[in-house]
């Protein structure tokens, strides 16, 4: 890992590294990553850029790389600096914001990133927004068509409105005549699907019953980001791609008490033809099999009865004796100012910073410990940990939690 040399362009002149030209009129930063490549992040054609960009120095050939960019990209912001985590990952932080929005993960070589790279033979960077707090881990709930995983999943969200968000997937198959676009599914055609497949917009597809569905990143992320807990209606294929992916989840099985049972209650839910009742009950079978024995599933459920099974999908989320009104705790927001400058001691981020004349202090500190995170991209970088600190003689004096 190289120096982490956080400077603007307007610095240019003094700093510019390696010889790596700077746009001059936006802030850029330049940090060098192994031994021969200088990622530069910043706002790049013009001063209006609506998301912040990257671009690759390639310092053996001398060489601009223009990367493939995945994940939702932050805004450009004022103040902007960063530092290079490991070989995998540089931090941003983003001046000016607060702290829902101000941390930033910028995934150069991380295991995604190299899955990427291989399947799209380009070179990928990666953005994983930062989540301050412990934030509940998403819970994702499979079952045969029919077993009756929608009807728990919206006793769920009826009963306790503020604590969970459903993804809302993205399909090909045509709309039923109750279901609304962008609320049940976001009806969708295949090529543009197929499209932000290739794209890198989907944490996990899969063709279900001769359709094409999956989860967008953006689905997650627009639940997590209202402070609740995020709840995926996938089927067996996509629990796997999830259980593969850096997003941790619960995963939750619900199984019918009898095939026949689950053939009759299909019948009775009416929505589907002859044909497509044959195709997702031949496709019930082998989701039974697999849900059951492969180990996939944290828990499995039988919905044997409707009540029976919910209080007992309550109890497994420890819900049972909650308040319906209860909400995820929310880390309180706070501001991250323009100037501030960064530094990395082991696991620990020290960002100084000088407070404002109200604050009637000296330089402030913030603290971010990087020890606990989890996640990353695609999807959101979790559990980080932030303390507002003061810099003493004898070290760091952790004054207040932020989070
Ligand atoms: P339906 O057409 O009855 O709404 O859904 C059919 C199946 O597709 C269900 O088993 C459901 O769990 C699954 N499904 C719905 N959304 C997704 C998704 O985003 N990804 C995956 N892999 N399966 C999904």
């Amino acid at each position: 890992m190289g120096e982490a040399p956080a400077f603007f362009a307007d610095d240019l002149q003094e700093h510019s590294p390696n010889g790596v030209l700077l746009n001059s009129k936006s802030c850029e930063t330049a940090i060098d990553i192994g031994c021969s490549k200088t990622y530069v992040i910043g706002a790049t054609e013009n001063e209006s850029a609506s998301t912040i960009g990257v671009r690759i120095f390639d310092r053996s050939t001398n060489e601009w790389v223009i990367p493939t960019v995945l994940g939702i990209k932050p805004k450009p912001s004022e103040g902007q600096s960063a530092i290079a985590l490991d070989e995998e990952r540089i931090l941003v932080i983003k001046g000016n914001s607060t702290s829902d929005d101000c941390f930033w993960f910028l995934e150069v070589d991380t295991a995604f990133v190299r899955e990427q790279k291989t399947r799209l033979g380009t070179e990928v960077v990666a953005w994983s927004k930062g989540v301050v707090g412990e934030a509940e881990k998403p819970i994702v709930i499979s079952g045969p068509s029919g077993v009756g995983k929608g009807t728990l999943i919206n006793k769920l969200m009826e009963d306790f409105p503020s604590m969970f968000g459903f993804s809302v997937s993205h399909t090909t198959r045509a709309p039923r005549n109750n279901e609304l676009n962008g609320v049940h599914y976001h009806f969708t055609e295949r090529c543009v699907m197929e499209r932000d497949i290739k794209e890198g917009k989907f944490l996990e597809f899969a063709a279900v019953h001769g359709n094409l569905y999956g989860t967008s990143i953006e689905a997650v992320e627009a639940v997590t980001d209202r402070g609740k807990r995020c709840i995926l209606d996938i089927d067996v294929q996509g629990a796997r791609s999830v259980r593969a992916s850096s997003l941790e989840a619960i995963f939750i099985f619900i199984c019918p008490p009898s095939f026949e049972e689950l053939e009759k209650r299909l019948r009775l839910r009416g929505t589907e033809t002859e044909e497509q009742i044959q195709k997702r009950l031949r496709n019930a079978k082998a989701e039974i099999e697999q849900g059951n024995s492969s180990g996939l599933f944290d828990h499995i459920l039988v919905n044997n009865n409707l009540q029976t099974c919910y209080e007992n999908l309550k109890k497994l989320l420890g819900l049972s004796d909650c308040d319906k009104n209860t909400k995820i705790s929310v880390p309180e927001l706070f501001h991250m100012p323009v100037e501030h400058t960064v530094s990395k001691i082991e696991q620990k981020i020290l960002i100084n910073y000088i407070a404002t004349e109200e604050e009637k202090s000296a330089t402030n500190m913030f603290v971010l410990d990087l020890s606990s995170i989890k996640g990353g991209a695609p999807g959101r970088t979790r559990s980080l940990n932030i303390r507002l600190a003061k810099p003493s003689t004898n070290g760091i004096i952790c004054s207040k939690m932020a989070s």
